[in-house]
């Protein structure tokens, strides 16, 4: 009875008492960020923001991390981690959004990425062909890969769909296992928060494509949640190749072998 009470003095309990205030902090900034939120209630909604993304996914993912610590002991860092990839997996389908803000990280991180890697590469180069090299590589991922990348992608187009959000949460379970070497259970738990973040940004958007107010739908309904588009019938397909393929070369865990 009294268990509760000594939670927060026990040493025993350090590590629970370290992700209690870890998902608290997080459930703090996810109820900050809400009032930050930008409807006019005059208005109504129009669409869901970076603040309103970034709330809901720390929120859902700060509660899905607290059942899976709860249900399956995980350690701290690796409930820490599992949360953060479901908050990023909830902001990524916006990268096809021109002038979004995880676009702009997306495409800092991987500058900083291939300049390390050209770094490695080519640290025995003289200091002037190094930093030639350096600036060359900068160049091109801003001019090149960046503007090319903004030019073959439509927002609301592929990234905003299902057998997206499944192919994210495979590649996950794919690095995961094979690249990290994580155990297959928590491989596959950190595919279903990928997966899980990401689909829940695709419904948040579809809910802001409802006027509440006014009774209607509006012109953007039914383009985040996308199943399939016969406009780009051949990229859908693609799509769901690679996913097919992924759930047939992929190790299943282990309650579902058993079944099968
Ligand atoms: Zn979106």
């Amino acid at each position: 009875m009294w268990e509760g009470l000594f939670f927060f003095s026990s040493k025993k309990h350090d590590n629970e008492r370290l992700f209690f205030l870890f998902c608290f902090s997080i459930y703090i900034g996810a109820v900050t960020t809400l009032t930050a939120f930008s409807i006019d209630p005059s208005k109504g909604a129009t669409m869901a923001n970076f603040n309103t993304h970034i709330s809901v996914a720390a929120a859902g993912s700060g509660l899905a991390t607290i059942i899976c610590t709860a249900s399956f002991h995980l350690a701290v860092f690796d409930a820490c981690l599992l949360c953060l990839l479901g908050i990023i997996a909830g902001l990524l389908p916006d990268i096809d959004s021109d002038h979004s803000v995880p676009i702009k990280w997306m495409f800092r991180l991987l500058t900083v990425l291939a300049l390390l890697a050209v770094l490695i590469f080519t640290a025995s180069l003289p200091p002037l062909y190094l930093l030639g090299s350096l600036c060359t590589t900068a160049l091109l991922m801003h001019f090149v890969v960046f503007k090319l990348f903004k030019k073959m992608t439509i927002h609301r187009g592929l990234f905003h769909s299902v057998p997206a959000a499944l192919l994210f949460g495979l590649l996950i379970l794919w690095l995961g296992k094979y690249l990290l070497h994580w155990s297959l259970m928590f491989s596959w738990l950190a595919a279903a928060f990928a997966c899980g973040g990401y689909l829940l940004h695709l419904i948040l958007d579809e809910l802001f494509s409802v006027d509440l107010l006014g009774g209607q739908l509006k012109d953007s309904f039914g383009s985040a949640l996308t199943i399939f588009s016969p406009v780009s019938w051949y990229a859908y397909l693609i799509l769901y190749a690679a996913v097919f393929t992924g759930f047939v070369l992929l190790p299943m865990p282990a309650a579902v072998t058993s079944i099968i």
